[in-house]
């Protein structure tokens, strides 16, 4: 084949890219692009825009990080602006191209536009779509997707016990651009949402988007810093760049390939260390694959108010409940901390994604979607499949039958039983002991003052009676 068209969309990598690869295979010349579909910035259903600025600006890095690796190679990435069942089409006709390669991903919008592409291409334009985001390859699956176990245990067993990971791709070493006389297109701002919040050095970690920045943080924390031998111990934690390994965000937009992350766990666990920690984290790669696969099976059923299993509960609509988790002013400690931690810096521990979800959902009975879609706007490791699927767990209405509410006292007081996190967020608590930094309505006037805590003013009073609501859900 003379020429190919590559079309780049969550897997903005050249290493274990099997889009790209196959492509430089197959065809003489290559036409890297990657398309800002307006619709992926939108306003959604609910209000919230599809992309924040941090995502968006997350996002542009990882395009300008492509652009240099291809260009290194000898190529080129083109952007384009526009829908992309216009641009791909338009542009394999202007290059000549035989074939366009892609992505194919398993949420009903990405594949409702990769089918439209399809459509739109001329007749002897082939599409060839490879599946190269999950840990697990769709074809190794011991189970055809449409019949995998909706319960992630026996599904995991399964794929454990009877498929193999297959070794990462290499990148490239040349990509060959035909003569083109072509703009390669400036690469746009991605939102249309406000600004991005300042710096703050409270973040974990800078989220720098691009593979370069991925390999850098996936060597900082497996081999520079060490920290895989322990991470199912400190998985849990709040505070900190290395609590967990913050891949998530590199995963998203294909930055990191979970093949090569499996790789150098493989490599640490032969020359350091092998233990139940290091597995762990392959273990939670498998969490991820699982909600892939779960999306592929169900589709649109996930966005749903009954989730995958037709679950009736009567959701809450009430805009200024919602707005008050939203902005972390629940009066509610560890739910506002984590809540403007994600407002600030884009990101949220697991263990604060559990509490705000459950909040919102089982403590207020808030249409769980405006969680989700709030997520969607805000997280800069934002993923389909895993943040509605997780939220559609959370709220009982996904993969998971149990009915399970968190006790976001009880977790704070456990996973923050110095109140370190909460009042690293909401320095207004700093002077109260743990104790009253996790439910300072418990404050009676006379340490109020003593402790100079204006409850109403200096931090909100609790939205509901957080106490009476749990003992309420603790005995239904
Ligand atoms: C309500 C809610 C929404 C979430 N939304 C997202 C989302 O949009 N994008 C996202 O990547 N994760 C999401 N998660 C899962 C998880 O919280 C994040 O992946 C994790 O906190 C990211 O930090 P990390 O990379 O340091 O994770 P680590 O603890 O270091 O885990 C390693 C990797 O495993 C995967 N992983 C870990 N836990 C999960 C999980 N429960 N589900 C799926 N994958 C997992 C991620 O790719 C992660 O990078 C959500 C969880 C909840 C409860």
């Amino acid at each position: 084949m003379d020429t190919a068209v590559v079309w780049f969309r969550d897997d903005l990598r050249v290493d274990d890219n099997p889009t790209l690869a196959d492509a430089v295979a197959a065809a003489d010349h290559i036409v890297p692009v990657y398309v800002a579909d307006p619709r992926r910035q939108a306003t959604t259903q609910y209000g919230t825009d599809k992309r924040g600025p941090i995502r968006a600006r997350f996002r542009r890095e990882s395009l300008l990080d492509l652009r240099e690796s291809l260009r290194e190679r000898g190529g080129e990435l083109l952007v384009r602006t526009g829908r992309v069942e216009d641009a791909v089409p338009k542009l394999a006709e202007e290059v000549g191209a035989e074939a366009v390669y892609a992505q194919t991903k398993p949420a009903t919008e990405e594949r409702n536009r990769e089918f439209a592409v399809r459509e739109s291409l001329p007749e002897d334009v082939r599409f060839e779509r490879r599946w190269t985001q999950t840990l697990y390859h769709l074809d190794d699956l011991p189970t055809p997707y449409d019949r995998i176990n909706d319960t992630f245990t026996p599904w995991r067993k399964d794929v454990e016990q009877q498929a193999e990971v297959r070794s990462p791709v290499d990148a490239p070493e040349t990509v060959s651009v035909p003569e083109l006389d072509v703009d390669p297109g400036e690469i746009p701002a991605l939102t249309t949402a406000s600004s991005e919040p300042p710096a703050d050095e409270r973040a974990v970690l800078d989220f720098e988007g691009g593979e370069s920045a991925g390999k850098r943080r996936l060597e900082t924390y497996i081999w520079e810093g060490d920290h895989l031998r322990e991470y199912k111990q400190t998985r849990n934690g709040l505070l900190g760049s290395n609590y967990s390994s913050k891949f998530a965000a590199w995963l998203a937009a294909g930055c990191l390939s979970p093949r090569r992350i499996y790789r150098e766990v493989q490599r640490y666990e032969a020359e350091r260390v092998s233990n139940e920690d290091t597995y762990w984290l392959v273990f939670e790669l498998l969490w991820r694959d699982f909600f892939q696969f779960q999306f592929l099976k169900h589709g649109a059923e996930f966005f749903t108010p009954t989730g995958i299993r037709g679950v009736e509960k009567q959701w809450s609509h009430d805009h200024k409940a919602f707005r008050r988790w939203a902005e972390g002013r629940t009066g509610v400690p560890f739910v506002d901390a984590n809540m403007r931690e994600l407002n600030r810096t884009g990101y949220m521990s697991n263990r604060g994604r559990q509490n705000v979800a459950s909040f919102l959902a089982d403590a207020l009975g808030v249409d769980w979607r405006w969680g989700a879609a709030y997520f969607e706007e805000r997280l800069v490791d934002y993923d389909v499949a895993s943040n509605w699927g997780n939220w559609a767990y959370q709220a009982g209405v996904g993969n998971d039958s149990r009915d399970n509410y968190f006790n976001v006292l009880s977790q704070a007081e456990y996973y923050d039983s110095n109140a370190e996190y909460v009042t690293t967020w909401l320095p207004e608590l700093a002077e109260l002991p743990a104790e009253y930094a996790h439910r300072p309505w418990r404050l009676d006037d006379r340490e109020a003052a003593a402790y100079d805590v204006d409850l109403g003013v200096d931090y909100p009073r609790p939205m509901i009676d957080i106490e009476a609501r749990y003992r309420e859900l603790q005995s239904r």
